[in-house]
């Protein structure tokens, strides 16, 4: 799995970055989400998903290595 970030959708709520820090940090510019990582290590699949599921906006996703980016 891999992680993607659409910047435009980003509202600053941070929960990203609480619930996966070692995949998501804020842009020192203006706060918004960060990508530390684009693929996810096999045993933090769950971590990530937590962090996706968190999100208020649907900023971030979770998708296959072979899938679309966005
Ligand atoms: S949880 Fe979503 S809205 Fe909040 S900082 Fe991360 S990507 Fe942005």
């Amino acid at each position: 799995m891999r992680v993607s970030a659409d910047n435009s959708k980003c509202v600053v709520s941070c929960m990203c970055v609480y619930r996966a820090p070692e995949l998501f940090d804020q842009d020192e510019t203006d706060g918004r989400v960060a990508l530390l990582a684009v693929a996810v290590p096999p045993d933090a699949d769950a971590v990530a998903l937590r962090a996706v599921q968190a999100c208020p906006s649907g900023a971030i996703a979770l998708v296959a290595m072979d899938g679309p980016t966005t």
